[in-house]
């Protein structure tokens, strides 16, 4: 038995909390004044003679509450009933269970839409009916054995909140309606001041091309934002949902990406990210989002005397990580051309084993002297700065785009082809050019600046401590150097038949590197300022890890510019302040367009020092992407309204639902597995792991090449054993392509485990069977779906937490299974009762916690003994966590831009050398022979701008894999076990195979 079955259980669970995130939307916000005719309909006095508050007010202020504060439902019950008792008179429910009932229909609810497996086809509009995929042919129902009856399930359910009637609500209360028009009135008098995106020269660009859109204000303007996340944070269950979350601009800026007013329109299912296929997926707000462009809806507005007026939307933009923006875009951010701004022109060439963005010499006025020097790559740089593309470039470039078939079928959209050259990078035309407007947005995808910002500090950072890791001045990154025939004093060479690699100016020495260390791990932040620095730095005091995006932002804002002082030369620490400050001037509250554009200025010159001063190899495309920050601040406004965090925030909501999934209770005690026990547990770990199905797949190849009779239960003795040896190898070769949880896993199970006699999961509380016996209550029931979509069927034993390094632990079920195949098991007028009197499975006990679903069982009069009818229990969050509490955490400057100046230091680089003349070169394990300078000859190399490179169509590993270059976003901010699906699919495409 095997409990793999996790897409559907997700969804399953899925579903709950969709119906509380629901509840609590639709609470929160009818929370003021009526909105429809079914409003007005409950409109009833709360008591008789009180005319200002009605009875269906006072409920949704009350149930605001209750989801706010976490009250349980019997405590709601409770109140009602007092409150009835001390008013007799009161008009009210009588319990949570009908308060919830009135809710839901006042609520918003979802409509579930179908998805091919393959991500092919969405079943809707004119495929509702069908039941196969028009595209790839595959059943649109999941094939349960043995079961011919019933209700189909479907293999991927994507919900649509649809979008209308909540924008018809923000007119529909007065406050709001009235603050909808603050773009029109709040938008800066001064043109150099950006406050808003109202301000940017986007917005007043759309206006101008669309006036009659412009002429009412009260039409909305939309942003979109998406990101994959795990909703259930767990590393034994990777499942990468993306939420596709839309904020309102016509909101003045302190609640235009406040969490109430952010509203989640889809929500894309896992278990991987969507891809390439992002579009099928968009379907239905794209075409929503046309309707209400073109013939707009009639909306009531309140704050003008209820009258009716023609509402219109557009979308301005939309805001994501840089792998995400190739979903949505359409242009990849891989290969030569990654830049989507730079486009065809990025200045990129090809170094050992990967692609360096470097050439921002071409940026620089045709007359600065840099352009002569040959000190940054060998040669002089004559070329201009990349043109600057209309919007008729783009759909010229676009309209050479060839139709590609949807989906990941292997026989169909997921064939894998490679791009025509006049293709560009363009792998799709976006769905967002079916709206009419969207190819002349100036501004159509922000690139989020916090993750831009954590992927430079973990390079600069990574170098500077020569993490072993992270450091981008690696062995080859000298060989570049040796190639292009430029900083002598840093290549590589051989001193008695040993290789030697000279230490770096830009590297701290050992000491430097104690004391860097100890400094992050003392530093002291006001409350709620930032988290503890003191757990990123490494027990050897040598190696700052697993920094998330909000920590990367103090770093580069306010302890790097201050270190650096201390340990690196001028030239270097002055580069890499300024640097820092050109951060912090694009992170202030109000930004003035003067500012932007000396900033931008400014920033040629600081990437053409980072050049002069660190490898080629240096430069991943995060670096490049900082020149375009002052940009899209000139065309969008400040970057606070356009970056990932406010979405990210309001994922976590979410999450918090699915949190905890299993969270053990009780007074623990320590057991000592024995060893075919331990054996047991680890293997279903491990075997319910989707993160490693490559890896399991390829131990069973194996063993079956090696043409063993019974591979099956090898693999199951051999495979841990095995997949430690793998992962650890890999980890030596690389660690950037082990993740802290593929390594935690690998690193196997302790023997000494925790027990508990309770676990939560999924707000349901199961007990151990012994306990269960000595109480009044049944909790120990356990089911589990199957690979098949059978149903297993047990008692719960015990509840072991296995731990593992870093301090990763997974919750495990040991149960007793009962064998009820064949005729041990009926099923009459839906009534299931099984035969308990044997077990099954006795060497597959085991599930983890949060696949459980808690049943319990009840003697049947009509049968012997031996048989129980099964009772299903719901799941919900009937014992709900306290939510985490979310520190308010400094991002912006309470400032302007202004404050921070910043002057690019030109300096002298003519002189500097980049050697660390106070420490020797260190050894390498390599033989000299390899690389020693005399074999390279610069023809071989071809090094600079060889354009060759294969145009690969990335289809299949597109967004995920950008080559282990730079990391996707954190969704998550303190859990470390998030495994963010960019990385998944990173893992899982093409690192490892
Ligand atoms: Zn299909
Ligand atoms: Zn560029």
């Amino acid at each position: 038995m095997q409990g793999q079955n996790e897409g559907l259980v997700a969804e399953d669970e899925m579903t709950d909390v969709l119906n509380d995130v629901v509840r609590d939307d639709s609470s929160a916000a009818t929370s003021d004044l009526g909105y429809d005719a079914l409003f007005d309909a409950m409109h009833s006095e709360l008591y008789p003679g009180v005319s200002s508050f009605s009875s269906l007010n006072f409920l949704t202020k009350l149930m605001h509450l209750k989801v706010v504060n976490k009250w349980t439902n019997k405590s709601v019950d409770g109140l009602l009933k007092l409150l009835k008792l001390a008013f007799p008179k009161i008009n009210l429910v009588d319990s949570h269970y009908e308060a919830k009932k009135l809710m839901s229909k006042l609520g918003l609810g979802y409509e579930s839409i179908h998805v091919c497996r393959n991500d092919c086809a969405l079943f809707w509009k004119e495929n509702t009916d069908k039941e196969i995929c028009p595209v790839c042919y595959e059943s649109r129902w999941v094939q349960i054995a043995g079961k011919s009856s019933g209700k189909n399930v479907s293999h991927k359910v994507l919900r649509y909140f649809s979008l209308t009637p909540r924008l018809k609500r923000l007119f529909a209360t007065t406050h709001t309606a009235r603050l909808m028009r603050w773009h029109n009135t709040g938008r800066s008098k001064d043109n150099d001041d950006l406050g808003h995106p109202v301000d940017g020269k986007a917005w007043r660009a759309f206006d101008k091309n669309h006036p009659d859109f412009a002429c009412e204000i009260r039409n909305v303007r939309l942003g979109l934002s998406s990101d994959g996340f795990n909703p259930f944070g767990n590393m034994s269950q990777s499942y990468s949902m993306w939420p596709v979350v839309l904020a309102t601009y016509n909101l003045p800026p302190w609640l235009c990406m406040k969490e109430e007013n952010l509203m989640l329109t889809l929500l894309i299912p896992g278990p991987q990210s969507p891809g390439k296929d992002m579009d099928v997926f968009l379907r239905p707000l794209v075409d929503e989002l046309k309707e209400l462009w073109t013939s707009g809806i009639d909306t009531r507005d309140v704050s003008n005397n209820n009258c009716i007026f023609r509402m219109r939307v557009a979308l301005l933009w939309t805001v994501s990580d840089f792998p995400a923006r190739s979903s949505l875009s359409g242009w990849s951010g891989q290969g030569y051309d990654a830049c989507p701004t730079c486009n065809e022109e990025t200045p990129s060439t090809r170094v050992i084993g990967k692609t360096a963005y470097v050439g921002h010499r071409r940026f620089l006025p045709s007359t600065h002297h840099w352009r002569n020097d040959r000190t940054f790559n060998g040669q002089t740089e004559r070329r201009g700065p990349p043109p600057q593309l209309t919007s008729a470039d783009i759909l010229q470039q676009l309209s050479r785009v060839k139709i590609r078939i949807p989906g990941k079928h292997p026989s169909y959209g997921g064939v894998k082809r490679k791009r025509d050259k006049d293709e560009l990078n363009w792998r799709k035309k976006s769905i967002f050019y079916e709206l009419p407007y969207w190819s002349t947005n100036e501004l159509k995808h922000n690139l989020d600046v916090i993750h831009v910002e954590k992927n430079v500090c973990d390079s600069l950072l990574g170098t500077l401590l020569g993490d072993p890791h992270k450091s981008k001045d690696t062995d080859n990154a000298r060989r570049d150097l040796m190639k292009l025939k430029i900083r002598h004093e840093l290549h590589l060479y051989e001193d008695k038949e040993r290789l030697m690699k000279p230490a770096a100016e830009y590297t701290f020495i050992n000491a430097d590197r104690q004391k860097f260390c100890n400094f992050i791990r003392n530093v002291k932040f006001p409350d709620g300022f930032a988290s503890n620095l003191r757990k990123n730095v490494a027990p050897n005091e040598s190696r700052i890890i697993g920094l998330k995006s909000h920590d990367c932002h103090i770093l580069m804002q306010r302890l790097l510019p201050v270190v650096c002082r201390a340990f690196l030369n001028k030239t270097i620490s002055s580069t890499i302040t300024e640097l820092c400050t050109f951060f912090k001037k694009l992170c202030a509250r109000s930004i003035k367009v003067s500012d932007m554009v000396d900033a931008q200025q400014q920033l040629i010159l600081i990437l053409c020092k980072l050049e002069r001063i660190f490898p080629p190899a240096f430069f991943d495309i995060m670096i490049h992407l900082v020149m375009h920050l002052p940009e899209e601040a000139i065309l969008g406004g400040p970057v606070y309204m356009r970056w990932m965090y406010p979405f990210e925030r309001y994922l976590k909501k979410l999450k918090d639902y699915v949190r905890n999934q299993s969270k053990p209770e009780g007074k623990r005690s320590l057991v000592v597995l024995e060893s075919d026990v331990r054996a047991q547990a680890e293997f279903y770990v491990l075997n319910n792991c989707p993160e490693i199905e490559t890896f399991l797949n390829e131990h069973k190849d194996q063993l079956q090449t090696r043409g063993v009779t019974n591979v099956n239960q090898l693999h199951r003795i051999k495979f841990p054993a095995w997949f430690h040896t793998k992962i650890y190898g890999l980890h030596r070769i690389n660690a950037d392509d082990v993740s802290l949880e593929l390594l935690s896993l690998a690193s196997r199970p302790n023997a000494v485990v925790h027990s508990y006699p309770a676990c939560i999961v999924n707000g349901v509380r199961f007990l151990t069977y012994d306990r269960d016996i000595r109480r009044k209550t049944q909790n120990s029931g356990v089911s589990i779906a199957g690979t098949g979509g059978e149903i297993f069927y047990g008692q719960l034993q015990d509840i072991l937490e296995l731990s593992y390094i870093n301090g990763f632990s997974v919750v495990v079920f040991r149960c007793r299974w009962f064998k009820c195949d064949g005729k041990r098991k009926v099923t009459e007028n839906n009534i299931t009762i099984i035969d308990i009197s044997r077990e099954a499975y006795k060497d597959d006990q085991f599930i983890l916690a949060s696949q459980a679903r808690q049943v319990f069982y009840i003697d049947d009069p009509s049968r012997s003994h031996n048989w129980r009818v099964v009772q299903e229990v719901n799941h919900c969050t009937t014992w709900d966590t306290p939510s985490m509490v979310l520190t308010e955490i400094d991002l912006l400057h309470d400032d302007s831009s202004s404050n921070f100046s910043l002057f690019v230091d030109i300096g002298n680089l003519d002189h500097i050398t980049m050697q660390r003349v106070d420490i020797d070169a260190i050894q390498l394990d390599r033989p000299a022979k390899r690389a020693s300078s005399s074999n390279v000859s610069g023809d071989e190399y071809n090094f600079i701008n060889d354009k060759e490179e294969d145009i690969e169509d990335e289809d299949d590993n597109d967004e995920g894999d950008n080559g282990g270059e730079f990391e996707a976003s954190d969704t998550e901010t303190d859990c470390p076990s998030v495994e963010d699906d960019d990385d998944a699919d990173r893992s899982n495409d093409s690192d490892y195979e």
